[in-house]
């Protein structure tokens, strides 16, 4: 018996799944107080909205994702309801790579054009920077239109550009959004494989969160442009307390990361096979 939930609905679906799993994971991690970033008397105190807030915030620009994606996903289907086939695996790894960098130059400028124009700023990208101390399911707490604008159409360009499949687009997202979770996650773990392959990592992505920072880091989610943005890029600014060791991989630490990525893959996998397959 087949469900025959479609790759569109699971590419739609599955990342913001793994959104609230990953960052989830994050909120379980938040009382490593000697990797944390900021204390969480300061994310008690600096952060300007509530957390019941952000919940509903993050919800509401998830229905909008939701609804553009439907949107896009029947505009490129051409009705005969013919699955594309999967390029070579080498296809898709190029595919991914074009995805990153396309949904990076779009999020760069964007970005950067609402902290210039004071209106847009004010108005609209100021609510995601409510949250000076960020943590995890913050990630996407944006305005409505800034969702729209950066995260959506950002995520619609690097689909179309690529010319991934809708079944590479589940693991896409997915990767996108574990990789902004991670960024927002308010901690500087040891063994974070993301900061070993990325410069752009949650150290980096917190200064721009912080007032004094805000005029830096614009880079957003993957790589890091400009040498003014890459000379802060090195994890140290905001960690101004405690010791937080910033190098090395402690072993255990590296099992537990190496647990949660399979553990995150198993998931998208699961989904998409269960629902897919049975
Ligand atoms: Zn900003
Ligand atoms: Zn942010």
């Amino acid at each position: 018996m087949a469900f025959g939930v479609s790759d569109d609905l699971l590419g739609t679906f599955v990342p913001i799944v793994v959104y609230w799993i990953y960052s989830g994971m994050y909120v379980m991690l938040g009382g490593l107080n000697n990797y944390r970033l900021h204390t969480k008397a300061e994310e008690d105190t600096k952060n300007l909205v509530s957390k019941g807030t952000v919940v509903k915030g993050v919800l509401l620009q998830q229905v909008f994702q939701i609804a553009v994606c439907l949107i896009l996903f029947t505009l490129v289907n051409d009705g005969t309801g013919v699955v594309p086939p999967q390029p070579p695996l080498l296809v898709i790894a190029g595919q991914f790579l074009i995805g990153m960098v396309v949904i990076d130059t779009w999020q760069y400028f964007m970005h950067r054009y609402m902290h210039i124009n004071k209106f847009l700023y004010r108005h609209i990208h100021s609510k995601h920077h409510s949250l000076v101390v960020p943590y995890s399911f913050g990630a996407l707490y944006n305005h409505p239109l800034e969702g729209l604008l950066l995260d959506t159409v950002g995520g619609v360009l690097s689909f179309l550009l690529s010319g991934m499949t809708p079944r590479t687009s589940i693991f896409f997202f997915s990767f996108a959004t574990v990789k902004t979770v991670d960024d927002h996650c308010g901690l500087w773990l040891p063994g974070n494989l993301f900061h070993l392959f990325f410069n752009n990592n949650s150290a980096y992505h917190d200064i721009h969160h912080q007032l004094y920072g805000n005029k830096y880091n614009f880079s957003q989610p993957f790589f890091v442009a400009g040498p003014r943005d890459a000379a802060r890029s090195n994890g140290q600014g905001s960690r101004d307390f405690g010791g937080a060791p910033k190098t090395g991989l402690p072993i255990r630490t590296l099992y537990i990361y190496i647990y949660i990525y399979i553990y995150i893959y198993m998931i998208v996998c699961f989904t998409y096979y269960a629902l897919k397959c049975i």
